[in-house]
């Protein structure tokens, strides 16, 4: 009896990948191919049947930088990214150190932890905030998508539509005051993080993100709109009708347990306190 091979192919360029993908429309792309590995303990591993490396595909390990923006190939490495030092945003960068181990990190890529469509991973949740977004491209077509309409709900078949995403354009924005925590739980897939950008323009706090990752992204721009405008410091009565409704907000997310939202609250509180007198 013939024993049906596992067929890997490795495209140099996108005409190559996406005639691969025409002739194979069940082909399943791989990256760094640690979220298709994991767990795999046996000596000879399940793979899909067709399998698209993008190892080969030079044009998405570039990494650019323009006076406005950081474009970073979807085929870098998490490792990389770190390296590149003061450039990255720190949120990104205090992400991505908190992502497995170096060894992992050596493999992972950027582009494998945005389009895991089986669980939320981690790096979405910072590029929301910062306003990140992805280029993706088909046989005929490349458009870019807002990782905020990427990671919502009503974009979330983008995948299925056999592209490819090939970069993420970071804008270089100043932000003032920036923190990432993340609270590590059993499931790898199952941490929760919390992101917080503020920008004053004169002791103006123009802008405020607060982005949290559950299951899915969690951002309350009513409880941004409290703060955008006011004085710095802030005072500690407005701070605290910020928090209220944050507790009010999550009250009502049913796919975040009460313990995550304690930790989230927490993790607010304190940092708005941070910008009080
Ligand atoms: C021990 C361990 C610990 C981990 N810890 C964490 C953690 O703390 N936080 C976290 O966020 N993740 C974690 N992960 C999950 C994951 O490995 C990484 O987040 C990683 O970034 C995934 O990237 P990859 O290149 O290996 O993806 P791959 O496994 O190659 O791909 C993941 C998915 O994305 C698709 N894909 C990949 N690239 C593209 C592209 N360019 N265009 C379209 N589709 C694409 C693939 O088809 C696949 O469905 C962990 C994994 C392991 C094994």
């Amino acid at each position: 009896m013939d024993v049906l091979l596992n067929r890997i192919f490795f495209p140099t360029s996108f005409n190559e990948l996406f005639s691969v993908w025409n002739q194979n429309p069940s082909a399943q792309p791989y990256a760094g191919g640690t979220v298709l590995l994991w767990k795999q303990s046996k000596t000879i591993i399940d793979l899909p049947p067709v399998i698209i490396c993008l190892d080969n595909m030079q044009e998405l390990q570039n990494i650019t930088r323009t006076e406005h923006y950081l474009e970073i190939g979807s085929m870098v490495k998490l490792n990389k990214i770190i390296k590149l030092g003061k450039i990255v945003p720190e949120v990104l960068c205090d992400c991505i150190e908190n992502i497995g181990g170096v060894q992992l990190r050596n493999v992972a890529t950027i582009g494998g932890n945005i389009c895991c469509t089986a669980r939320l991973l981690d790096i979405p949740a910072p590029l929301v905030a910062l306003d990140a977004q992805y280029e993706f491209r088909g046989a005929q077509s490349s458009r870019w998508v807002s990782a905020v309409r990427f990671h919502s709900e009503e974009d979330i078949d983008t995948l299925e539509k056999k592209e490819i995403l090939t970069r993420i354009r970071l804008p270089l924005n100043r932000w003032d005051y920036s923190m990432y925590k993340k609270f590590f739980s059993e499931d790898i897939y199952d941490h929760k993080t919390v992101t917080f950008l503020a920008k004053a323009q004169k002791n103006i706090l123009s802008d405020i993100k607060i982005v949290c990752k559950g299951d899915t992204i969690v951002r309350n721009k009513n409880a941004e709109g409290i703060l955008i405008g006011c004085h710095l410091p802030l005072y500690r009565k407005t701070a605290a009708d910020f928090v209220e409704n944050w507790k009010e907000f999550l009250a009502n997310n049913e796919e975040i347990d009460e313990f995550s939202k304690y930790e989230i609250i927490n993790c607010i509180e304190i940092n708005v306190y941070n910008l009080t007198e």
